[in-house]
């Protein structure tokens, strides 16, 4: 009733584009404990429910409202091994659940979230946490994004000896090689693995599992396996013109230029946005990355087309509070000066004679219902047009999960690609090996993947142990941090 909600502001674009840092604004403590204090404690806080690790929100925002900042750093870290990666990235769930939001802005949650932890941080209250004794169980972990290391952190404080086996040559996952530092700098990401490392955690980077090392090795010598290695199939667009020079996948894109930033190696032939005319396809999270970094590395122009209908500003009808709705999301990198199209398919590419992309064709679209159910696509006659590009990024989601490791353990993969187990107990058909994250639930969100690995953790620990006072989704006994 007293304080509006307030969130951490950015700096000015034409600022922001120089440099692939962050650019948030940070914000005075007392304004932050103002935010705490708009939390109501409801009776029943829906946004417990509305995030998928079940934060203790209500509980940590109170203690934000008095002060008692450590207190709330406990609290956030008794459900959620990483809130530097959800508070700073985490489309937030919770506050589309808040009840405040119902009739006003809800509470700030994300931001105080990355506040607490930053805080934390900065007064020395993180510190490595060694189990208190060893069992002798091995498990190997595969894929160090936010799963694996979820769930490594899990598994190692149960006292069970844990190695983490990663392909890239640095752990991280998505968090690494697909978001941009401007989103998230990488030095977030290795100040926490310092403090998996020196709990005990080991991490063999440069291993594909499958290719360097047979996955039946890991079965032999580890007493379980969990996979965790995302869904990284991409979808094409397979039109004309599809092989020309400067067709990219967004994944391309993105990973070289996070390697580009970090100043090591990258293979394949350099991508650069330098004075392009850029189009970007695909609405979504990937599509948003690719329109930042083209930015920054100075495109001429950047386009966006998305093939859906462009969503309402506020609910849509059908998707009432405290559910997630469809609804338009405009991202800091959106805000960056890109125009965006909805309701466009692209058609073909064209090319010069030496194979460049040179242009697009693209068509309108409209989705009509087909008997009162389904939605089907329709072109709208006479809407073609030719779009000058010189680079078109495809950012067309992710279509499962690869099938090597599937193939040489003899796993079952569920209708959508992904590797089959329920989130009941993450077991795959083959006992002893686990699947969480992406690589189980298909392309997805950071907070997902870091709840998945919490609860596979639990799952491991009482398959190694017959019982496990791992905490599933939600609390738990408080960390000391
Ligand atoms: C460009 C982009 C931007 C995104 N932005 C956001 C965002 O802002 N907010 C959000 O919540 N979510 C975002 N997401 C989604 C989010 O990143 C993923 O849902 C999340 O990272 C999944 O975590 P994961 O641990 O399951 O898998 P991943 O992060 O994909 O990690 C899997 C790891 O396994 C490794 N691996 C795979 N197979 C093997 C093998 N055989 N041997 C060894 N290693 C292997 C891979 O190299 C990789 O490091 C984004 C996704 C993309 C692509
Ligand atoms: S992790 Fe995401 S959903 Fe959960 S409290 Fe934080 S911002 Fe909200």
């Amino acid at each position: 009733m007293e304080y509006d909600r307030k969130v951490e502001g950015y700096r000015p674009v034409a600022e922001r584009l120089k440099h692939f840092r962050e650019f948030t604004q940070p914000m005075e403590t007392t304004d932050l404990e103002k935010q705490g204090a708009r939390c109501m404690d409801c009776g029943i806080p829906f946004c417990h429910s509305g995030c998928p690790l079940g934060n203790l929100i209500p509980d940590f925002n109170d203690a934000v409202y008095h002060g008692q900042w450590e207190k709330a750093a406990r609290l956030l870290h008794a459900t959620n091994n990483f809130p530097e990666f959800t508070g700073r990235l985490c489309p937030a769930p919770c506050e589309e659940a808040c009840v405040l939001g119902i009739n006003q802005d809800p509470v700030s949650i994300e931001n105080i979230e990355k506040n607490i932890v930053e805080t934390a941080f900065a007064k020395g209250w993180i510190h490595p946490e060694p189990p208190l004794g060893r069992t002798e169980k091995k498990v190997a972990v595969v894929g160090s994004g936010p799963a694996g290391l979820a769930a490594a952190q899990q598994l190692n404080r149960a006292g069970h000896w844990v190695t983490v086996f990663e392909r890239d040559e640095k752990p991280g996952g998505l968090l690494r090689f697909g978001i941009p530092d401007f989103k998230m700098e990488k030095s977030v990401i290795d100040r926490r693995l310092n403090i998996l490392k020196e709990e005990g955690i080991r991490f063999k980077c440069g291993v594909h599992v499958g290719k360097d090392l047979p996955a039946a090795a890991l079965k032999e010598d580890y007493d379980a396996v969990l996979l965790c290695g995302g869904a990284t199939v991409r979808r094409g667009l397979p039109i004309p013109g599809a092989a020309l020079q400067g067709v990219v996948q967004a994944m391309d894109f993105l990973a070289q230029n996070n390697r580009k930033v970090a100043d090591v190696p990258f293979e394949g032939a350099p991508i650069d946005a330098r004075g392009k005319h850029v189009i970007v396809i695909g609405g979504g999270d990937t599509g948003s990355d690719c329109i930042g970094t083209s930015f920054r590395q100075g495109a001429s122009s950047v386009t966006n087309f998305e093939i859906l209908d462009k969503p309402p500003l506020g609910r849509p009808e059908g998707q009432p509070w405290p559910f997630w709705p469809m609804r338009l999301r405009t991202s800091s990198s959106h805000l960056e000066g890109a125009d965006r199209y909805f309701s466009i398919s692209t058609k073909a590419f064209k090319g010069d004679p030496q194979g460049r992309l040179k242009s697009l064709i693209t068509v309108e679209v409209e989705w009509e219902k087909s008997n009162g159910k389904r939605l089907v696509l329709k072109e709208v006659p006479g809407t073609e047009k030719e779009w000058p590009c010189d680079l078109a990024l495809l950012a067309l989601g992710f279509t499962g999960s690869e099938p090597t490791l599937a193939e040489s353990l003899g796993l079952e993969m569920d209708p959508r690609s992904n590797i089959k187990a329920s989130a009941r107990d993450y077991k795959t058909n083959a006992p002893g090996v686990f699947v969480a994250g992406d690589q189980r639930r298909g392309q997805s969100l950071i907070v997902w993947a870091i709840s998945e690995g919490r609860q596979a953790a639990h799952h491991i620990d009482a398959f190694l142990m017959g019982r496990s006072e791992l905490p599933l989704k939600g609390g738990g006994d408080l960390p000391r941090i």
